[in-house]
């Protein structure tokens, strides 16, 4: 019996050749129809034997092209038409619904067998890609997905790339990006003034970059600056020139080869470094690494990606193994995506530039992932993984969540997904706010979605709370920093119901004014109790303590010691760094600790903290590792790198009840049923106090470190199982930045699951600030729904 069937498929299927592969299971099957994108899915109709139209679909869902992701199938039966063939008809606007874009993939393996076969066309070709790879969000305009809305548009193609493109049975087949040297884009060198240089380009910046210097190259979601990895002059003055003396550089290595005689590479890490989304690996550095030492000073782990860009090949395939490749900006600035632009904003920086005419429409960072547990631990979510959805457990009301101050993201809920911006970065400068505001833009536009709820931070001073308010009609919810922390590792479990949570972090917003950052809470998705945190301990000069770890030194002696605190700083030798000959630097040591004392003393107010980031940085400085720091976590960082061998010191802690009832939102932020819970206080002095003593008495440091790393995941074990005691609550999840350490994550796990617990962590959503406004945008819509909030 003839019948003719119409299927609706939802989900990643425009751009990763699904519809080349509904073309060829018709044709095996002998049906004939038609497919079409519309900007809700693909939509395509069978006509054929009944059984035929049944395989059809059995085949569609068993044979998905790699890329493809389905989140739905409509189908209904029509009246059969009598076609007698399956074409593939030009896009339709149609209904508004639920299409992803899908993100950029880095270049295919038949690709490259063509970029480096002299008889093909496209031989050597940068630009190379077909339905299976090449950029996607980042040379997008608008849905749906079409040449004609993508930066693609002003280059007509060929007759023989037109041919690719027509021809179902093609690789090419409706490839947007489809490009070959007669009708694509190009490369072309510059100098530092914008002049064109004549040869082949890159040959020529080879030799440039083997030469020391720095070049600009312009990639997939924006400008890199690259030089030799392996020459420490070139590395030092790509360091002087950005003005980023401190921070990891990451590195592109040649091949999986090259990345092993780096770096430590397990299974897991293989796989992530040969995924299409081709991240940044974080791996353990090897000790006869030959990468210059300035590449990751104080860290054990090195930054690692192979090439992605048929460009990259190229590049990598000449005679420098491993290349400087970070991303091309001033601090805090957004990456450059512009030609003109990198022009301007990397002058004095750049030595000469490889650019293309193909524009970026998208900035998109590289991604950051370091292996847990077997699997991806998302530090940077950007290229690669931007902006494919994150799977909600259920339908939420649409939200737009603004996210953190710094590695700031934005999150919107449109049904049952979850979409995450694509790497914002920290919002100090005008760049980045605009960018900030051109990424709200694309989020809406992609997801055509301009949700009326907006949720954002508690603290009033962010930026992006300040815009929220600016944001007219929309209703705002603030959601607290440790609780949008804990419902993100949630939302991504797929957990529902209350847990533990424990968010350990730099700082945030507390309900009480105060920067917290090292909390217990009780949480479902709406609602939260400080059931326990860090002791407090003051922030002497305030953000001041975040560049100059000596101060939290001091105010951790101060708090431990008590009267005698500056004897105890002295015989340790802490204060501000001395760059003076010593007999000064003791005079100025001295005033400095003074002046702490006057101000802890009463004599300037101090705000007080429980972060467990500020802690880190306090014992790091009390151990003698830094006394000021070039980036956030910095010290924190080298703690951990320094912490190995083994040790027999237990480090003493104690957990005291502090009387009162648990701290719990007001109804301002939230409501609910007030839980009279006493909150614990986990008190880590006495443990400050053994370190002093033992440091002092010559101790290696590593040995310090180490005891400090095994401290904690203790603790934390004896606060939660109190919380488990008073409540039943037997389901934990981790989160904040501080779990980016790799020895204080596992250290955790290993505790809390010998104890007994359930525990969740992040997995593809960044546990530091990036992933909080996926929190925030869910703890937002639980409300809604839960009709907490007047419509
Ligand atoms: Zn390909
Ligand atoms: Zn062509």
């Amino acid at each position: 019996m003839i019948i003719r069937k119409r299927f609706l498929f939802k989900g990643s299927v425009q751009g990763v050749g699904f519809r080349p592969f509904l073309w060829r299971q018709a044709q095996e099957l002998g049906l004939a129809g038609f497919v079409q994108n519309r900007a809700d899915g693909v939509v395509v109709e069978v006509e054929g034997e009944a059984g035929a139209v049944a395989d059809f679909l059995a085949a569609v869902r068993e044979k998905l092209p790699p890329r493809a992701e389905l989140t739905g199938i409509a189908e209904e039966e029509v009246p059969p038409r009598g076609d007698r063939t399956f074409t593939i008809v030009g896009s339709e606007g149609g209904d508004r619904g639920e299409l992803h874009i899908t993100p950029d993939t880095a270049v295919c393996d038949a690709c490259l067998a063509e970029l480096f076969d002299p008889q093909d066309r496209r031989y050597r070709y940068p630009f190379i890609n077909c339905t299976d790879c090449g950029p996607r969000l980042t040379i997008i305009d608008s849905l749906p997905y079409d040449r004609s809305r993508t930066a693609m548009a002003c280059f007509p193609l060929c007759p023989e790339c037109q041919w690719e493109y027509e021809d179902p049975a093609n690789r090419r087949f409706h490839a947007e990006p489809n490009a070959c040297p007669v009708c694509g884009p190009r490369l072309s060198l510059l100098d530092a003034d914008g002049h064109a240089l004549p040869g082949d380009p890159i040959s020529k910046a080879l030799s440039l970059l083997s030469q020391g210097k720095t070049l600009a190259l312009k990639g997939l979601g924006g400008f890199h600056l690259a030089c030799d990895a392996f020459n420490d002059v070139a590395v030092a003055s790509l360091r002087a020139r950005k003005c980023r003396e401190e921070k990891p550089l990451a590195i592109m290595v040649r091949d999986l080869k090259t990345a092993r005689q780096l770096a430590r590479v397990g299974p897991a890490e293989e796989q992530l470094f040969t995924s299409p989304e081709r991240p940044i690996v974080l791996c353990p550095k090897r000790p006869d690494s030959p990468v210059s030492a300035f590449v990751a000073p104080g860290t054990d782990n090195l930054g690692i990606m192979l090439p992605y860009t048929p460009f990259h090949h190229l590049l990598m395939a000449g005679d420098l193994p491993a290349l400087v490749m970070t991303s091309a900006n001033r601090t805090d600035e957004p990456i450059c995506i512009g030609n003109r632009e990198a022009l301007q904003r990397l002058a004095g920086i750049a030595e000469a530039f490889i650019v293309h005419n193909r524009d970026i429409r998208v900035r998109c960072d590289d991604s950051v992932v370091m292996a847990v547990e077997g699997g991806p631990y998302l530090i940077r979510r950007s290229r690669g993984y931007a902006p494919r959805p994150i799977a909600l457990r259920e339908r939420f009301p649409d939200t737009l969540a603004l996210g953190a101050q710094e590695k700031n993201t934005l999150c919107l809920l449109k049904g049952e997904f979850a979409f995450l911006s694509p790497h914002i970065g920290d919002l100090e400068t005008p760049e980045a706010r605009d960018f900030f505001q051109e990424t709200l833009l694309l989020l809406e536009r992609i997801t055509e979605c301009r949700p009326e709820l907006v949720a954002c931070d508690l603290h009033p001073g962010y930026h992006t709370s300040r815009f929220a308010r600016t944001m007219g009609a929309r209703q705002v919810i603030a959601v607290q920093h440790h609780h949008a922390h804990c419902v993100s590792c949630m939302a991504e479990n797929s957990l529902s119901g209350e847990v533990i949570g424990l968010a350990m972090d730099g700082t945030g917003y507390g309900i009480d004014g105060l920067a917290w950052g090292g909390e217990f809470l009780i949480a479902d998705e709406c609602d939260f109790t400080r059931a326990g945190h860090l002791r407090t301990i003051p922030l002497p000069g305030g953000a001041l303590a975040i560049r100059e770890p000596w101060r939290m030194a001091a105010t951790l002696l101060h708090e431990a010691f008590d009267a005698d605190w500056q004897e105890w700083a002295r015989r340790l030798g802490l204060g501000p760094e001395a760059s003076t000959a010593p007999a000064v630097a003791d005079r100025e040591s001295a005033a400095a600790l003074a002046r702490i004392e006057w101000s802890l003393n009463g004599g300037l107010p101090v705000a007080r903290t429980s972060s467990l980031g500020r802690l880190f940085d306090g014992v790091a400085a009390l151990l003698g590792l830094r006394s000021r720091v070039g980036f956030e976590g910095q010290a924190a960082m080298e703690l951990e790198a320094l912490a190995k061998g083994k040790t027999d010191l237990r480090l003493p802690y104690t957990l005291t009840d502090a009387g009162s009832s648990g701290c719990r939102p007001g109804s301002a932020i939230s409501s609910g049923t007030p839980r009279s819970l006493p909150a614990l206080i986990l008190d880590l002095l006495p443990a400050v106090r053994v370190l002093t003593e033992a440091r002092l008495a010559g101790r290696p440091q590593a040995e310090l470190a180490l005891a400090f790393h095994n401290l904690l995941p203790k603790a934390f074990t004896a606060l939660a199982e109190a919380i488990r005691q008073e409540t039943g609550l037997n389901r934990l999840v981790l989160s904040g930045g501080c779990f980016q350490n790799r020895r204080l994550l596992a250290g955790c796990l290993e505790s809390l699951r010998t104890a007994g617990f359930e525990v969740f962590h992040h997995r593809l959503v960044p546990t530091n600030d990036g992933g909080i406004a996926l929190g925030q945008a869910v703890c937002a819509a639980a409300r809604k729904r839960k009709g907490e909030l007047a419509p």
